[in-house]
């Protein structure tokens, strides 16, 4: 290669690390959510060998890349053993926990239609429905708007983050229009599990598919102190898919999860083929076409090593840190879990039962852990008056803990800082968006627009100083370091999310995210 061609390549490289370096921390515990860091170094470099030696291949076809059906098959294999499904259980490997949920539930729109069709009803004249609670990962409204359903919500209590098994009992009962339940083995939002022995009973008992979201929680919870298998997994006879993440608690680069559907006829509908084309006979068994094997590879090769005693001591490791930071954040004043986790996900809300001077709202307190180093997630409250039973109540606002095997070993200085920011901010009440509504509105003409096109979106980002580009136009340097950082404080912004209507915040949010890649 010319030297030309060596000078270039090795400028560009340094330009990526610079911009690397302006990335959040993806090793080390102090973001705890997005990554998911086994804390041991071999596991990545495994993982960074497995990538490059299938860095060439095309994953779209198993028949000429072999090695893909194998590591495919492999994984199949130590995740059926691994949630207790029988011989009739078959599945996929795909690029992500949404992937895998889009499947799910395309799978299960399609036998509901072929039993819609056997029954002599005409699918078309009806929108089928998938029913969860309100707490289902948003991957399943993704699923609904894609595959053209209606999601039904079943609230939540907000002390618990549980939904009641009879609210999905009278939804299920007698219900054609049903394609699927879906239960999550834990929420994403407040780490709770479903209770799927419950509802998997009734869906199976009214012929209806269910699944259970294991995204989050796949790769620990077969391993988790004290939790029965038998009461969430494949061993329960109505739970007809999984799915589970790899590159969550699998360790595993960005791109993999894993779906796993009971009967092979069922999951055959989760495939694509045709020959309806003059080019190469199509079967695809993802969404994707031509993909990568990397995610893929680095999967097998951490599962094969890891085995299923890998699993579980990492998975120890888990369990101790969020025992751990439990004790910790039940003991500091003004702060409340959300009901019981079960597996490495907590929810931190406003104790509400102590005088406002007391109260520590989540949303200061992430803003504040973030000046000592340490990245909650803030999750914002949430109107349950959209769910199946009117006026279900408010979800408050929230902060998010994703624990890692790495947590275990910064315990001490997490715990610390989360103790000082909640004495920094404690008494300072929720962000009050009445006067940044109003500014916003008044900037509008008066009032807030009921949809919103690209450019008043823009205008109003500009109006609360959060339009990407706006202020380092031109500085290259600037725009490397800090391309599309948010502002310190997130705790405004989310309470903007919280009061908008969602015709207003999504296209908002869409502008947000859409502009930073604009050239
Ligand atoms: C992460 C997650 C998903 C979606 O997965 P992605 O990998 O982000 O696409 C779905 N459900 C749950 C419960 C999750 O935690």
């Amino acid at each position: 290669m010319s030297m030309e061609f060596e000078q270039e390549s090795g400028a560009v490289l340094e330009r990526l690390d610079a911009l690397r370096a302006a990335d959040a921390p993806t090793h080390g515990g102090r973001v705890l959510s997005y990554v998911y860091d086994s804390g041991i170094a071999e596991i990545d470099a495994l993982a960074a060998a497995a990538v490059r030696a299938v860095q060439p291949v095309n994953a779209l076809d198993p028949t000429t890349f072999s090695s893909v059906a194998v590591m495919e098959r492999e994984i199949v294999g130590f995740a059926r053993a691994v949630f207790h499904g029988d011989d009739a259980v078959v599945g996929t490997v795909t690029s992500g926990g949404t992937e895998s949920c889009l499947l799910a539930v395309k799978t299960a729109r399609e036998i509901w239609r072929a039993d819609a069709a056997a029954r002599g009803v005409d699918h078309r004249a009806t929108v089928p429905r998938i029913i969860a609670a309100s707490s289902v990962h948003a991957a399943f409204h993704k699923a609904a708007e894609y595959f053209g359903l209606r999601l039904e919500l079943v609230p939540v209590d907000p002390a618990s983050g549980l939904p009641a098994v009879a609210d999905f009992a009278a939804l299920l009962a007698d219900a054609d229009d049903v394609a699927l339940v879906v239960l999550s083995a834990p929420s994403y939002p407040h780490g709770v599990i479903d209770p799927i022995a419950e509802v998997s009973a009734l869906a199976a008992a009214a012929g209806i598919s269910c699944h259970v979201d294991a995204c989050f929680g796949g790769f620990v919870l077969p391993w988790w102190p004290g939790l029965d298998a038998a009461s969430w997994d494949m061993q329960l006879p109505g739970v007809t898919s999984l799915s589970a993440d790899l590159h969550k608690y699998g360790y595993t680069p960005k791109g993999a999860s894993v779906l796993l559907q009971r009967g092979r006829d069922r999951q055959r509908k989760q495939y694509f083929a045709t020959t309806g084309w003059p080019g190469y006979p199509v079967v695809n068994s993802t969404l994707l076409g031509s993909k990568s094997a990397a995610a893929l590879a680095a999967a097998w090769a951490i599962t094969q090593t890891l085995g299923q005693s890998g699993f579980a001591e990492l998975t120890a490791s888990c369990a101790r840190a969020t025992a751990t930071l439990l004790d910790v954040i039940r003991g500091i004043d003004g702060l409340r879990v959300v009901g019981e986790p079960t597996g490495p996900a907590i929810a931190v809300t406003a104790d509400e039962t102590v005088p406002a001077e007391r109260r520590v709202d989540p949303h200061h307190w992430a803003d504040q852990a973030r000046t000592h180093g340490w990245q909650l997630q803030l999750q914002p409250g949430f109107d349950q008056a959209g769910t199946t039973r009117p006026g279900g109540a408010w979800l408050p606002a929230t902060a998010h803990l994703t624990v890692t095997p790495v947590t275990e070993s910064r315990l001490p200085e997490l715990s610390a800082a989360l103790v000082t920011a909640a004495d920094e901010v404690r008494g300072v009440p929720h962000v009050d968006v009445g006067p940044l509504l109003g500014s916003l509105g008044a900037a509008l003409g008066g009032s807030l627009p009921e949809t919103l096109d690209a450019a008043t979106a823009y205008a109003m980002l500009s109006g609360i100083g959060l339009a990407p580009g706006a202020q380092d136009a031109g500085a290259a340097d600037a725009a490397d370091a800090g391309a599309g950082a948010l502002p310190d404080r997130l705790a405004p912004f989310l309470a903007l999310v919280e009061a908008l209507p969602p015709a207003v915040a999504e296209p908002l949010l869409t502008e947000l995210i859409a502009r930073l890649v604009e050239p």
